[in-house]
């Protein structure tokens, strides 16, 4: 059986996970400070917050940004169902936007005709790793005052014009379950270059807690720590830093590789006219988190056929992002809504293995098992 994804995980994580449980310090403390450290320099970004996951990262994101209840934000509805879960942890309305036909990503003139008075921010998302245009977000949420926050889950080691995501604005949220580009079992961060946001996020991870645990202990006089606020415990453990430090190191190379591996798919499926291609528009640098499939409607076999044809052959594949105002949670709440180029694009898109190391038999069996059931 060929998966789907694997999280490159070598015994240098499992050494550092074992040496971190040795020291004794096993929740947050020195290995998630040099986590953090080396996150922010590898992206560009002022400070980096390290999270639990990244919806956690997302829920303080909206808190740090002003977002409160009877508030709109609007996002696409096409992601995974967290990035609109984060908006409704403080009682804002997520409004869906559409999508853009060939990235993706959430169409900038849709979210345009969405803002009303009561939106206070976007939330945008580099789909499946692939970087939307952040500069055309930025200059609509400065034209309508609007705070800008970025899902950028899939996207660790994606970058827009020459700049890692996670540089260019002040809140974005990394994800590092085991499903995305590099792994610590479950964890997050955000990044960001406003230094109260900074502050606040962590104090807001490590309830409230004005003076955190590493400094307390670190201090050569008593301190007493104040609880400044309702926070929350969002905490990265220290075991789980040890493994992101090694996975961290290891981030370009593994996107090499997946791109390796994106770009044989690419030729090998170019001629195909059924189908539509993932597309990296100049200056965009995608990480390749997922590599999805457009049927298009002159393909001779459905989605879900093409997918049980491929496990039938011993090789996952999974339906494309998913529209969340469709899912149980939310479709009561939205019942006339309309966004055609998502539903299309979740009914018709596959997903399709891309993992590191993946070995070259098995990239050809996929490529031939495609052309086998769309020519
Ligand atoms: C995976 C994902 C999330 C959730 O990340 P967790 O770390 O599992 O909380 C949020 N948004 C998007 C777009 C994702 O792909």
């Amino acid at each position: 059986m060929i998966p789907i994804a694997k999280p490159y995980i070598t015994t240098e994580e499992a050494q550092a996970a074992y040496d971190t449980i040795l020291t004794g310090w096993i929740t947050q403390g020195p290995r998630v400070l040099e986590l953090e450290e080396k996150f922010a320099k590898y992206t560009g970004a002022k400070y980096a917050v390290a999270v639990s996951n990244c919806t956690t990262g997302l829920h303080l994101a909206m808190i740090v940004a002003g977002v409160k209840a009877g508030d709109e934000v609007i996002c696409p509805s096409m992601s995974y169902i967290a990035t609109a879960n984060s908006i409704k942890y403080v009682g804002a309305t997520p409004v869906f936007a559409e999508v853009n036909p060939v990235t993706y990503n959430i169409d900038v003139a849709d979210a345009e005709r969405k803002i009303t008075a009561k939106t206070k921010a976007i939330l945008v998302v580099h789909q499946i790793g692939m970087p939307l245009d952040i500069d055309a977000f930025k200059a609509l949420c400065d034209k309508h005052n609007l705070k800008l926050i970025e899902d950028a889950a899939c996207a660790a080691g994606s970058a827009y014009k020459g700049g890692k995501i996670g540089s260019h604005s002040e809140l974005v949220c990394f994800s590092f379950h085991p499903r995305k580009v590099i792994s610590t079992g479950d964890g997050g961060m955000v990044t960001t270059n406003n230094e109260a946001y900074y502050d606040r996020m962590k104090l807001l991870r490590q309830h409230g807690m004005s003076i955190n645990d590493r400094v307390r202990h670190e201090s050569k006089t008593v301190v007493f720590e104040d609880h400044l606020e309702v926070g929350y415990n969002y905490r990265l453990t220290d075991i789980q830093a040890a493994v992101g430090i090694k996975q961290l190191e290891k981030l370009d190379w593994i996107i090499e590789e997946r791109r390796k591996i994106a770009f044989q798919y690419l030729d090998a499926l170019k001629d195909i006219d059924c189908i539509r291609l993932p597309y990296e528009q100049e200056g965009y640098f995608t990480n390749y988190q997922s590599f999805s499939i457009y049927l298009k409607p002159n393909a001779s076999i459905s989605r879900n056929d093409l997918m049980t044809k491929m496990l039938d052959a011993g090789i996952a594949t999974r339906r494309g992002v998913m529209n969340t105002h469709k899912e149980s949670a939310y479709k009561n709440e939205n019942p006339n809504l309309s966004l055609p180029v998502s539903e299309d694009a979740a009914d018709r898109s596959i997903i399709i293995p891309l993992f590191v190391p993946m070995e070259q038999k098995d990239i050809l069996f996929v490529i031939s098992q495609l052309r086998l059931h769309l020519c």
